[in-house]
């Protein structure tokens, strides 16, 4: 979501006369998005920007402007502390509010102009006012698009911030999110990944002012109608919220990539308990269950949290017992991090960091034996891949398989922004190389004239 978020602050600017730059030290505006999920992620704001700080002196003694910026969820949580750990800062604008960064930015220049020396912005309510309201027309940039379509949680699970930070759940009204993607699809872009901090959740007005919203499943189908949407994926959903309607739609809508990312965070039922997900294990296997009745090619993801206060060794064993049994493909892990504010952080029953560290190694190590295992599968496989962006390599074009491995092919510049039927000849942890047989147009020309293939 802050990638999307990122981009959507380029476009706010950009009415404001600014552009992106890759030299921070030339920058006007250095802004930095941050996440609040995890200790190490707000520590490295500050760490960057004493960074930025040297950049601003510098071009202060040079007689230029220059302003530094804190967005996103750490701006949201520390507000007024980010001025006092870091006087320099001129804005703090959380998550909900980066639509008025361009008079944030007016008034802090023009309070550095008549020589304020410490300008201090601050804009962390969460204003009645959609931001979505007040940003401008989505621009396409590429071939893949992300449309955030939910925004906040009302879960409270216990060791999160979200709810805090991002505020109460809200939806974004149905058509708003359907013109989206049409105007996307417009530009270009062939694969759409809807977000959402709860994205299942979903519960979009429609414009009729009907007091029937719209739920996940009936957006899935509206834009599986757009003719040139080619693949939609859909990010990060709460196993309560997968309601029957959104599994059938899984069966039954051939664009919703065959890969879900499900996060469970712990196989133990009294962990789940003391988290506050408000699900079992046996309820989430249940609809794991269902959903590969509906789509027997469906592969999962998932969160985990190790070191969660009071964890067992027998808690941890079901952790890896549930890994085990799962048809898990990939997933994230981490150590439980106290955040400031959340009830978790305040349980007195702490996991010992070098308990916590032992049992993520365990856990990161059978997760990346299922990956290469289901890696190593595809090999000889035939798998449609958008190839959206040009590889590390030179000749290299890059894109995601149907289940969100990287690929990486030797291809021309002419099969940019196209669907190629990827035939699988290497498989690596994290990535799968391959040869382009024949992009699929291609393929489907060949198939109209009656060429067997
Ligand atoms: S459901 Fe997700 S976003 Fe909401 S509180 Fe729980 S972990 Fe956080």
């Amino acid at each position: 979501m802050n990638v999307y978020d990122s981009n959507r602050i380029i476009d706010v600017l950009k009415g404001s006369e600014y552009f992106p730059t890759d030299s921070p030290e030339k920058a006007t505006l250095i802004l930095i998005n941050t996440c609040h999920i995890r200790e190490k992620a707000a520590e490295k704001l500050y760490s960057d920007l004493g960074r930025y700080h040297v950049y601003k002196q510098k071009r202060k003694r040079n007689g230029e402007d220059s302003i530094i910026a804190v967005a996103g969820c750490v701006g949201q949580a520390e507000g007024e502390q980010v001025f006092s750990r870091a006087p320099f800062v001129d804005i703090v604008v959380g998550p909900q509010s980066y639509h008025e960064l361009p008079s944030l930015l007016d008034r802090a220049i023009s309070q550095n102009r008549r020589g304020f020396r410490e300008t201090r912005e601050l804009a962390i309510q969460f204003p009645k006012e959609k931001k979505f309201d007040y940003l401008p027309k989505v621009r396409a940039n590429g071939f893949s698009a992300f449309v955030t379509i939910q925004e906040g949680c009302d879960k409270f699970c216990t060791f999160c911030v979200v709810p805090y930070t991002r505020g109460a759940e809200y939806s974004r009204p149905f058509h708003e999110v359907l013109e989206e993607a049409n105007t996307l699809v417009s530009q270009g872009v062939r694969e759409i990944t809807l977000l959402g901090q709860n994205v299942n959740a979903y519960h979009g007005h429609q414009k009729n002012g009907s007091v029937n919203s719209i739920k996940l499943a009936g957006l899935l189908r509206e834009l599986h109608k757009i003719k040139d949407l080619e693949v939609i994926r859909y990010t990060t959903s709460h196993p309560r919220d997968m309601t029957d309607d959104l599994i059938i739609a899984h069966g039954e809508l051939e664009k919703l990539a065959p890969f879900l990312h499900l996060p469970v965070q712990s196989g133990s039922d009294r962990i789940l308990k003391k988290m506050n997900r408000k699900h079992t294990i046996s309820e989430y296997l249940d609809v794991v269950d269902k959903l590969v009745k509906a789509r027997p090619e469906l592969k999962l993801s998932s969160d985990f949290i190790v070191g969660f206060p009071s964890e067992t060794d027998t808690d941890f064993a079901d952790t890896l017992k549930l890994v085990n049994d799962l048809d898990i493909i990939q997933a994230y892990s981490f150590k439980f991090s106290a955040r400031p504010g959340t009830p978790a952080s305040l349980d007195l029953d702490q996991v010992p960091e070098e308990k916590k560290t032992e049992r993520l190694k365990e856990l990161q190590e059978l997760i990346g034996k299922k990956q290469i295992k289901f890696n190593n599968s595809c090999i000889g496989s035939r798998l449609s891949v958008l190839l959206d962006r040009p590889g590390r390599k030179k000749g290299q074009l890059s894109g995601r398989t149907p289940y969100m491995q990287a690929a990486h092919v030797d291809a021309s510049g002419e099969y940019l922004g196209k669907f190629v039927e990827l035939k699988v000849t290497e498989a690596y942890r994290n990535s799968l190389g391959g040869v382009v047989e024949k992009s699929i147009k291609e393929k489907e020309k060949l198939f109209q004239e009656g060429e067997v293939i």
